[in-house]
């Protein structure tokens, strides 16, 4: 028996098998600090639970129409809409199993084999797998390192587009670097979507997960809501990542080709999770605004103590719950020059911190000599961030 052709360009999220890895060792007996995976060890907001077994018990557990309950595609066009500053009607909004479908239905609607689309790298490595798997040319963009933190590299994004590119991927407050647009940045991208007659696809997982200051989309800027869709999640701003529950929003002609995919895929979202997360959009506000109040303290503590690391560098990103810090001097200290799998494994197995590194989130960009690694706060509490990254200032230190 043989395995479709096509499966082959199916890439994958190798973070997974950094967390089999931190398993295994930590089997072996070893003290593992788990800063790899992008989830949340916080629990769900308890109105929200409440309300999801509420509309169980309430019988509502048969399917609901493909593109969700009312209610809630309702509820999430006025919210979206008001921090988006873009008017969405219930029709804009097609409800996922999780924010992830959205990317790959998204292509499919847009997107030719033979087509090109534009994609970060660094990045999250489902858009690239997922351009490829569809049979389009994955073109990756890339950004450029300050004190401040990482901005794209508008000049390069520029020079990448072609008469066959259809589609670019922006993730505005970014994983894995917690980059974020500037309003400059924001206008130049609006204006090349523009002129070459994009899609965009905003993948705004982490509007909500900020500190300071105040996100601002894409689709706001005139013209763009025409051409974009966003990649809405309740995983991270409600922690739901378990519960799988999203959103696609944008323009109608191509939620209608979304909610007809999900008609194909999985006929409809689960149904009384909805419930749940209306509840989440409309109940009280004090589950998320607890979820962040934690999620900067962790942040904070780890931004200190990388910095206090000798050959660690750390920008302290305002939004998502990732880290990445430039390691480029540790490593070459500690005779890994550009080994990233070996020196992860020295990390782990001397200081029991499990990381992921540049290398989980796509190819080496053509002249990058700067070394990465991304730490997640999210599903570790702060007094083990303190223990492990106090193992790794130490290791640092040796
Ligand atoms: N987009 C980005 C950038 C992410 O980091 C993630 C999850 O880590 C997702 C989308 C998808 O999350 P979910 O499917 O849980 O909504």
């Amino acid at each position: 028996m043989h395995i479709a052709e096509r499966i082959v360009r199916l890439g994958t999220e190798t973070a997974f098998a950094v967390a089999a890895r931190a398993t295994a060792h930590k089997a072996g007996g070893h003290e593992v600090y788990p800063f790899h995976l992008g989830d949340l060890n916080i629990p769900t907001p308890a109105n929200i639970m409440e309300a999801a077994c509420a509309a169980m018990r309430a019988g509502k557990t048969g399917y609901c129409p493909s593109a969700g309950i009312p209610e809630l595609r309702a509820v999430l066009a006025e919210d979206v809409g008001k921090s988006r500053n873009t008017p969405f009607a219930m029709e804009n909004v097609a409800i996922q199993p999780g924010g992830k479908p959205v990317i790959g239905k998204f292509i499919m609607a847009c997107m030719n084999p033979g087509e090109e689309v534009l994609y970060p790298n660094p990045g999250y490595p489902i858009y690239e797998s997922q351009i490829e798997y569809h049979g389009g040319r994955a073109v990756p963009y890339r950004y450029t390192w300050d004190t401040s933190g990482f901005h794209i590299d508008l000049e390069y994004l520029e020079s990448r587009i072609t008469p066959r590119t259809r589609a670019l991927i922006l993730n505005d407050l970014q994983n894995p670097m917690g980059a974020e647009c500037t309003r400059e940045e924001r206008e130049r991208l609006a204006e090349l979507a523009l002129r070459h007659d994009l899609w965009v696809l905003l993948d705004e997982a982490y509007f909500e997960i900020r500190y300071s200051g105040k996100s601002v989309s894409l689709a706001s800027i005139p013209g763009m809501a025409e051409r974009s869709v966003i990649l809405y999640t309740f995983s991270k701003k409600f922690a739901m990542t378990g519960w799988r529950l999203g959103a696609a929003i944008g323009p109608r002609n191509i939620i209608d080709v979304i909610s007809k995919l999900n008609v194909n895929d999985e006929s409809c979202s689960n149904h009384f999770v909805q419930y749940g997360a209306l509840e989440g959009l409309t109940g009280d506000q004090s589950g998320p605004a607890g979820i962040l109040a934690t999620l900067r303290e962790r942040r904070d503590t780890a931004v200190d103590f990388l910095n206090a690391t000798p050959g660690v560098r750390c920008p302290r990103p305002e939004a998502t719950f990732y880290l990445f810090p430039e390691v480029t001097e540790l490593m070459a200290r500690k005779g890994f020059d550009g080994d990233y799998a070996a020196f992860a494994e020295d990390v782990l197995v001397r200081t029991g911190v499990s990381l992921c590194t540049r290398l989980h989130f796509g190819r080496l960009q053509q002249g990058e000599d700067r070394r990465f690694v991304r730490l997640a706060y999210s599903g570790i509490g702060t007094k083990d961030i303190r223990k492990g990254l106090g193992a790794l200032k130490a290791y640092a230190e040796s």
